[in-house]
């Protein structure tokens, strides 16, 4: 155990983040001296609280099965580089999960049931950060091929990790990516100031020196087809994402100015790395309206603030969460509770209980928005008499998740979807057309970069069974697998 006392004796401190009238001025990561510099003194004590329980609940919340008392306990004994190596058993990306997961791993921790819970995921991105500093992250090459070959579609955290575990096992593997460069959601749709692309940049490093091969690019389906792919390659691994925005059919929809909130962060986010984009619509001097809660809703406003927008408001039909864990989600589950991001703390306004009605604009271009107060349901609206109001807008971005993967691909591969409109696969996450197998968002729906890497970890064990007849890659969740309910 790290420190015996800790849990009693130091309070839980987490990663300081720079002032907000600092941090809207450029796009930068909101945290002190990121990557990682100022987080070191404070990390040795955190990982100190760490009971390392006998039942470690933290890893119930965590679909990678990370070590999570073990690199606590080492970090407190200073010993860094265990504990990179203990953090990368499980885990091929804690730098991307270290400062992109909620964390479902803290609300589970038993420090958590009465106190606060141990900053996990800051001593996670400590680790990590620090072995890179130190030079400690290097190539892992196999020490053999097999001369089996794997094509993976898709360069997000899914797609990524199969190519890493697959290529380390011995595979020829080639990523192909349709963008001009690989990461998926984290490359353009994952504003700077939650993650910087040198963060990004310095994986996938790692990865071609270890011999992953990455088509940027390449569409597939269009640029080579299915049956290219799958007649060049032993087996191929869908990691697509789901990227089909929903949207809303609504009076004043076609109007100018109303767009899906990824139509908008892409050429933002490629505009605040220094390219010049055609086009760009940016929030500067606009009241902007963002329907819709969650990563997406709050990537949308940290970068229209950034962009010097008037206002935002950010509309949400659901009531609006309790602050505390609220008693039909105990501990140690994920609870619904009202989550303050870290655009959030820098300015707009935050709206429940409200649905939009129509769009009023005027010469073909959206002026504002009606909506009206609501009580959902059961999924159900229902408008509450004379709350009908309208707010000015010039920008509304459509953030209300997904619904799917692309059909035209799915088609040319031939495989068939769920009762959701996800690639269907079975528990070896193999889809119904031979030798193509699908990880990521693609299959189960949008969910989290940490689901997102444990899928690509757990398909990359069944492609290496397929294709050598067994395997010791590891396979921390199967495709049904869920995070933890009662
Ligand atoms: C704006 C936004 C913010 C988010 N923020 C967070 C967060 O803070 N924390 C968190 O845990 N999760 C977050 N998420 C969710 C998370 O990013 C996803 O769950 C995760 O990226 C899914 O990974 P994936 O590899 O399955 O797919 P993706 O990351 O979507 O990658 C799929 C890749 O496949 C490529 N592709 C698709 N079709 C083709 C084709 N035909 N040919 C070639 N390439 C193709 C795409 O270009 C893309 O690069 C966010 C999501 C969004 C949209
Ligand atoms: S549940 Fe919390 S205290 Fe227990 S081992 Fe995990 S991180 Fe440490």
């Amino acid at each position: 155990m790290a420190d015996p006392r800790g849990f009693i004796t130091t309070p839980r401190q987490e990663a300081p983040k720079r002032p907000v009238e600092e941090r809207l001025q450029d796009w930068q990561e909101v945290y002190e001296g990121s990557p990682g510099k100022v987080l070191l003194p404070i990390i040795g004590d955190q990982a100190g609280r760490c009971m390392d329980c006998g039942i470690p609940f933290c890893h119930t919340g965590c679909p990678l099965g990370n070590l999570i008392p073990e690199w606590n306990d080492l970090v407190w004994h200073d010993d860094w580089a265990g504990a990179l190596d203990r953090l990368h058993a499980t885990n091929n990306f804690p730098e991307f999960t270290g400062r992109l997961c909620p964390a479902p791993c803290e609300t589970a921790c038993v420090v958590a049931i009465n106190r606060d819970a141990v900053t996990i995921k800051n001593v996670e991105v400590a680790i990590i950060d620090k072995g890179f500093a130190d030079r400690r992250v290097v190539p892992q090459p196999a020490d053999w091929h097999t001369g089996h070959t794997v094509a993976v579609v898709g360069s997000g955290p899914a797609g990524l990790a199969a190519a890493q575990q697959l290529t380390r096992a011995g595979h020829t593997v080639a990523v192909f990516e349709r963008d001009d460069a690989p990461g998926g959601l984290l490359r353009y749709g994952i504003p700077e100031f939650k993650m910087e692309k040198v963060v990004l940049d310095r994986r996938i490093r790692q990865m071609k020196d270890e011999g992953t091969n990455f088509r940027c690019n390449v569409d597939v389906g269009r640029t080579v087809t299915g049956r290219q792919l799958r007649d060049r390659y032993d087996a191929v691994v869908l990691a697509t994402g789901a990227t089909v925005p929903r949207d809303v059919a609504l009076p004043g929809r076609d109007l100018d100015g109303i767009m899906f909130a990824m139509d908008y962060l892409v050429p933002s986010n490629r505009a605040s790395l220094g390219e010049t984009v055609d086009g760009q619509v940016t929030a500067e001097g606009k009241h902007v309206v963002i329907i819709g809660g969650g990563d997406t809703g709050a990537d949308c406003l940290g970068t229209a603030l950034r962009q010097g927008a008037l206002s935002v408001t950010q509309l949400d039909h659901n009531v609006e969460p309790p602050t505390d864990r609220p008693e039909h989600e105990p501990w140690p589950m994920y609870p619904k509770v009202f989550r303050i991001s870290s655009a959030n703390e820098e300015g707009g306004e935050r709206v429940h209980k409200a649905s939009t009605v129509e769009f009023t604009g005027e010469d073909g271009v959206v002026t504002g928005l009606k909506l009206v107060d609501v009580v959902r349901e059961n999924r159900v609206n229902t408008p509450v008499e004379g709350t009908e109001r309208t707010i000015p807008c010039d920008l509304v971005l459509l953030a209300m998740g997904y619904t799917g993967p692309e059909p035209e691909i799915l088609e040319q591969f031939g495989v068939e979807l769920d009762d959701r409109g996800m690639i269907a696969r079975g528990q070896d996450f193999a889809t119904s057309a031979d030798g193509v197998y699908a990880c990521g968002d693609a299959g189960r729906g949008q969910s989290l970069i940490v689901w997102a890497i444990a899928e690509g970890r757990a398909c990359a064990a069944e492609v290496d069974a397929h294709l050598s007849g067994s395997t010791k890659l590891p396979r921390p969740v199967r495709p049904a697998d869920t995070a933890i309910v009662v």
